[in-house]
């Protein structure tokens, strides 16, 4: 499970247009957030059509449901484990409702009716080492929001989107608005190779190469 061996593939899902990302190496990998619900089918079709046979993790960056709403289908399927920060558990597992939803985008709002609990089968922490990647808790935009780094590629969540081409933070129903600040803070000075945003297309950043 080296890191440099992996290969990466994005599938922007419907509606909100919520990036899914598939972190390969060989016929195994990991799922890195799940879409809006009822969007199993579509993964899984996906996945076979590129031999990827074993999902070892299903990582979700924060509870929203454009990012959790398919968790719960897919872990019945691929029988891999949920992983997600602690903070956000009780709003993945339903204990808690989510918040903010009057500032969210209204198909969001309304797939919240078909929400699907999942259990969170690992919890994670700041600094725990999950396939190759470090977890980085960037609290703000969900309490307990967490991006993905190892060194060369960051998956950022919703902490960081690209939209038009520009690196810009939370797209406006964050729930603690100087959390995301810093947070968003964080994530640029790492000066990542690579940008995998919750949404928009991933971006390098050629200033970060050493000539
Ligand atoms: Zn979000
Ligand atoms: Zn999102």
């Amino acid at each position: 499970m080296l890191n440099s061996d992996y290969a990466i593939y994005r599938i922007p899902m419907a509606q909100v247009n919520s990036n899914l990302y598939f972190v390969r190496w060989e016929n195994e990998g990991i799922i890195i957030d799940t879409g809006m619900p009822g969007n199993a089918r579509k993964i899984c079709d996906f996945m076979k059509r590129c031999d990827l046979i074993k999902v070892n993790g299903i990582i979700l960056t924060h509870y929203h449901i454009d990012h959790a709403g398919s968790a719960a289908s897919l872990r019945r399927i691929t029988r891999a484990p949920v992983l997600a920060h602690e903070e956000d558990e009780p709003y993945i597992t339903g204990e808690r409702a989510p918040e903010h939803i009057d500032l969210m985008p209204n198909d969001m709002k309304k797939a919240y009716s078909k929400y699907r609990a999942t259990v969170v089968d690992k919890r994670l922490r700041d600094g725990d080492k999950i396939f190759g990647f470090t977890v980085i808790h960037v609290p703000g935009h969900t309490p307990g929001s967490i991006a993905l780094y190892d060194g060369k590629a960051l998956f950022s969540g919703d902490s960081l989107n690209i939209i038009n081409g520009k690196v810009q933070g939370d797209p406006g129903y964050g729930a603690d608005r100087e959390g995301t600040l810093s947070s968003m803070e964080k994530l640029i000075e790492l000066n990542c190779e690579i940008l995998l945003p919750g949404h928009g297309c991933p971006i390098e950043n050629t200033a970060s190469s050493s000539e």
